[in-house]
């Protein structure tokens, strides 16, 4: 790979995704596959300032075998020196890099309910930290690399040589890299003009949206009184600016809890747990899931909507045109990071607490009140979009006003 392009992209997420400051420690979560691009990070952190920067290696093969052959118990509790590591780094607004690339069907075969087991002990004994990243007391970002067994996943038909060129290919022009070398001045403008849509949908107050495709959807989403769209940038409680996802296409809030009504078809595979979902139909009655239907994985996406019972509600609801550049790329890429900026999409489990009003400094009780799902220990993205999908929204005083018409904004 092009080694200027790559420096480049390394200092983007330095600089912009996370915005290191001086001083500040940075924690990279590094696929060993991507121990050259973590190296690269690591450089580009330093060189920004960064006090200390700390990679933590993961592999796909010996998580595969801890999930397979650890000992049962293993998966009821998160190891007290992992529990008190991250919320020490949390606690002092250190910078989080994650590398998501993985085999999308790494865990295919292991027990649902492991799986289930540890995200609620994860829920339980990483409450605190996970509270303190959720209402952006350090800044977080989450970007990708391929790997191999992804590549190959994505583009079956190449050579391995050649699905890992194309998937850097796609993740380059996702992420506004080129050889010219402006990323950082592309990515202001880009958030810029995401900030511009977002602010116009808050203008309207809308109480509900109402969403119908062919795939058989037809569901209606309640809005909190004081709900905020977001895009682009976020603000650490620091006051600094941070970009969570790169690629980022999306304009997202939170949903009602309790006023969710109606059918929700998926309209892409979704990599949940290590394992491919396909074919999700969820049925909501007042906010609640109260049927779970997948043509292939529905053992894994049960597990995960019952892992507590905030993740039976909805925490996320986010608008993507069907006409964007990753949905125009046409590449299905078995990787939340991708796929949900390619598609409108909704998350089950927490929502972000400033999707309402001053919502950071709000206790979960509070939160609560508000009407968002402030209570779970889950987050799971999952795809919706599709080319006629049409959204409808709701005004308080009544009025009707088409937000999305043949899966695109006439907003
Ligand atoms: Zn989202
Ligand atoms: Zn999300």
């Amino acid at each position: 790979m092009n080694e200027k392009m790559l420096k480049e992209y390394a200092r983007l997420i330095v600089e912009v995704g996370i915005n290191v400051q001086k001083g500040q420690r940075l924690v990279v979560n590094c696929p060993v596959d991507c121990a050259e691009f973590g190296r690269m990070l690591t450089t580009a952190a330093y060189d920004a300032g960064a006090r200390d920067v700390i990679v933590n290696w993961r592999d796909d093969y010996v998580n595969r075998e801890h999930w397979l052959k650890a000992d049962d118990d293993v998966f009821d509790t998160v190891n007290p020196w992992d529990v008190q590591k991250s919320l020490a780094l949390a606690k002092e607004g250190a910078g989080h890099i994650s590398i998501a690339a993985s085999n999308p069907e790494n865990l295919r075969g292991v027990d649902p309910d492991r799986l289930r087991r540890f995200d609620v002990a994860v829920g339980r004994d990483m409450k605190e930290s996970s509270r303190l990243m959720m209402a952006n007391y350090c800044p977080w970002c989450v970007v990708s690399i391929p790997i191999l067994s992804w590549a190959k996943k994505v583009f079956p038909d190449l050579s391995d040589e050649a699905a890992m060129d194309r998937l850097w290919q796609e993740i380059f022009s996702a992420v506004r890299i080129t050889e010219d070398g402006d990323a950082v001045e592309a990515w202001r403008e880009h958030c810029n003009n995401l900030e511009t849509r977002s602010a116009k949908l808050n203008e309207y107050r809308f109480k509900t949206l109402r969403y119908t495709n062919s795939l058989g959807t037809d569901l209606t989403v309640g809005m909190p009184e004081e709900h905020v769209w977001m895009a682009g940038g976020d603000t650490s409680r620091a006051g600094i600016k941070f970009v969570a996802n790169m690629p980022t296409e999306e304009i997202f809030s939170a949903p009602k809890k309790d006023e969710v009504n109606g059918v929700l078809y998926a309209s892409k595979p979704l990599n949940l747990r290590g394992n491919i979902v396909d074919g999700i139909r969820l049925t909501f009655e007042k906010g609640r899931i109260v049927d779970i239907h997948a043509d292939q994985g529905e053992d894994i996406l049960r597990a995960a909507i019952e892992t507590d019972e905030g993740s039976h509600y909805l925490g996320e609801i986010a608008l993507v045109p069907y006409d964007s550049p990753i949905s125009n790329s046409g590449v299905l890429f078995f990787n939340t990071l991708f796929d949900e900026n390619a598609s409108c999409h909704f998350a089950f489990g927490e929502a972000y607490p400033s999707c309402v009003k001053g919502g950071d400094d709000l206790p979960m009780e509070e939160l609560l009140k508000r009407g968002i799902n402030a209570d779970s220990s889950q987050h799971v993205d999952f795809m919706v979009g599709t080319a006629d999908l049409s959204i409808i929204g709701t005004t308080e005083d009544g009025r009707e006003i088409p937000v999305f018409v043949d899966g695109n904004f006439v907003i």
